[in-house]
């Protein structure tokens, strides 16, 4: 059976030398994007550039708010001096929000953590995770945040937009 990092490789995995070029770029300007292993915490044995951690994220988030988001988060670690030991364990699409699981961060840095975190939380309920457009959650069985083009393109013409998107007390 495939161990869940051969998974995400092979399904993200790209051959594309310009696609893995700027991942290089991106994981050298932003080492938390460095994929490692669950258990370990170690790099991949034979990573070849061919995804970085943006890559768990729904693609219209990546698109919409990914680089700023990891700009802003990449301030506050240099401040204290933690950018090469902030590790993401994990983050991704959770009840239509971005959830993430990090390994930790130093207390002086707290306060400007947790609003980074808040503010990504809450643009990413309102950003469709299918082209980054501004998005509503649909609640049906998947709870996750999508314009509306991208609704009637994934759900089908005889739903509706409005309806499907009233929040549930
Ligand atoms: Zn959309």
């Amino acid at each position: 059976m495939m161990s869940f990092d051969e998974f995400r490789a092979a399904v993200l995995s790209t051959d594309d030398p310009e696609d893995k070029k700027r991942n290089k770029e991106l994981v050298e300007r932003y080492p938390f994007l460095l994929p490692r292993y669950d258990w370990s915490q170690e790099p991949l044995e034979d990573y070849d550039y061919g995804f970085t951690n943006l890559d768990d994220l729904p693609k219209g988030w990546v698109k919409a708010f990914g680089l700023q988001m990891c700009e802003d988060l990449r301030k506050i670690l240099v401040e204290a001096n933690y950018l090469e030991e902030y590790r993401i364990l994990q983050w991704k699409e959770k009840w239509g929000r971005l959830t993430i699981y990090s390994g930790g961060y130093p207390d002086e840095i707290a306060d400007q953590y947790n609003a980074w975190e808040d503010k990504y939380e809450k643009l990413s309920t309102q950003t469709c995770i299918g082209c980054g457009k501004p998005g509503k959650i649909v609640y049906s069985g998947w709870i996750s945040p999508w314009c509306k083009d991208c609704f009637y393109e994934h759900y089908g013409n005889d739903k509706n937009y409005s309806e499907w998107t009233k929040e549930i007390e």
